[in-house]
């Protein structure tokens, strides 16, 4: 027998209920915040990746050779894919450019509970400012989006590279040492943090002060560590006004500061945050972000860019998790023809109905009407049309509401208004 292949999955009419509900709630929040849609490609050329990470990218991605010898390679992520549009057609259009997706992206990790092969991205970029306002509104944004979705604990942690360039500056961290610190920091492994720092000639005192501004999230005690530093000191004030306007103007204030947020050095700089749902144990990152530098590195001339992606398959399991009641997938009416003679009314009336955007089907088993009504129970549908011949001499059927068993004698002609869903 077939099975799919490794660190990818199919999706139900149950699964896939989720995941539109998540599709749609999701556009309708990036468009109140005025983004607009866009797609790109499944595949890309290779060197779109490599560009900004280098050759040793290649070992994460499903990278391929077409029959043409054009080096291709699956996306893992969207935002290089969206740069290299804007660069290729909009830069001339008018700035800022807010820009949303969701997106199918592949890396050969290795597959666990919320880390697949194959998995969904929704994300944002926004192209053209870097005021206080805009960052501010981007992580406002992914926090909303979020909690629009009906998660209830979700917490945003924000860090800023900078300023953590600058503390590392200070401990004379050869660079070799400080790209082998970063995933330790990244992972908040304190203890390699620590042994590293042993390795590089850190004293111990040094080495426990780094450690607790990783972990503080106290702005003056990060502040003790960068006054030698006026361009650190400059983020560090930029910083605490995008987190007053969080606070004070976008009323969102389950954040942090947290140093440890690096997000791996290649592309980002300066601030990045990434929002977590604790209900998640180990692959607990919803969403990653920040602002970033790629435009000139694709050939474009330099604006300000920063964005972020949430993990879709994540979210749904969050919400599972947190036991959150999906709209369900539900026929409004199915109807049932007592006979084959009644089959031709019973496609009208569902062809009537639908007509009006209520969801219908009718009995294509001929299975009669107890066993109809038992498959309508099974499937929660709530009212069930019962088409007969004595009924259809008066040109009426019979209504019946599942969960009450009481039954109704209707004419044809008022069934839509009978049955119509009630204004919300
Ligand atoms: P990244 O592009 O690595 O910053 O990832 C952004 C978000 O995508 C993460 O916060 C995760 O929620 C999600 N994500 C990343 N890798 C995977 C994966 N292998 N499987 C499922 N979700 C992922």
């Amino acid at each position: 027998m077939f099975q799919v292949p490794r660190g990818t999955r199919d999706f139900t009419p149950d699964e896939m209920r989720k995941r539109r509900y998540l599709e749609q709630t999701m556009a309708a929040t990036f468009t109140s915040f005025g983004y607009g849609e866009i797609q790109t490609p499944t595949f890309e050329n290779l060197e779109l990746f490599t560009a900004k990470s280098g050759e040793s990218i290649i070992n994460e991605l499903y990278a391929f050779t077409d029959k043409g010898g054009r080096e291709l390679a699956l996306r893992p992520e969207l935002t290089a894919p969206v740069i290299r549009c804007y660069v290729e057609k909009l830069q001339m259009e008018p700035k800022p450019l807010k820009l949303f997706y969701f997106g199918n992206c592949y890396r050969y990790d290795r597959p666990q509970k919320g880390r697949y092969r194959e998995f969904q991205q929704a994300g944002c970029e926004i192209i053209g400012t870097d005021t206080y306002e805009a960052t501010a509104e981007l992580m406002a944004l992914a926090f909303t989006l979020l909690k629009n979705t009906g998660l209830k604990n979700i917490q945003l942690n924000i860090g800023n590279l900078t300023i953590i360039g600058a503390i590392l500056k200070n401990l004379c961290l050869l660079e070799d040492d400080q790209k082998r610190l970063l995933p330790f920091i990244d992972k908040a492994q304190f203890d390699d943090v620590k042994s590293v720092l042993r390795d590089s000639n850190v004293s111990e005192n040094d080495a426990e002060r780094f450690i607790s501004v990783l972990q503080t999230s106290d702005i003056n005690e990060i502040r003790g560590f960068i006054t030698d530093d006026p361009t650190a000191v400059k983020e560090l004030d930029a910083m605490e006004t995008i987190l007053s306007l969080l606070k004070n103007a976008f009323h969102i204030s389950e954040y942090e500061i947290k140093l440890s947020i690096v997000r791996g050095l290649d592309y980002y700089k300066g601030l990045v945050f990434e929002i977590d749902a604790p209900v998640l144990g180990a692959e607990k990152q919803l969403c990653g972000g920040g602002s970033y530098e790629l435009v000139s590195l694709f050939g474009g001339s330099e604006v300000p860019t920063s964005g972020f992606a949430i993990g879709f398959d994540r979210t749904i399991l969050a919400l599972e998790e947190e036991g959150f009641p999906f709209p369900p997938l539900k026929l409004d009416v199915f109807i049932v023809p007592v006979n084959p003679d009644m089959i031709p009314t019973s496609i009208q009336i569902s062809q009537e109905l639908r007509s009006h955007g209520l969801s219908v089907d009718f009995d294509q088993l001929r299975r009669g009407v107890g066993k109809s009504l038992k498959y309508a129970d099974a499937k929660h549908i709530e009212r069930v049309v019962i088409v007969g011949p004595k009924e259809l001499e008066t040109h009426t059927v019979t209504v019946r509401d599942m969960k009450t068993g009481n039954q109704e004698t209707v004419a044809i002609t008022e069934i839509y208004s009978k049955l119509k869903k009630p204004d919300v």
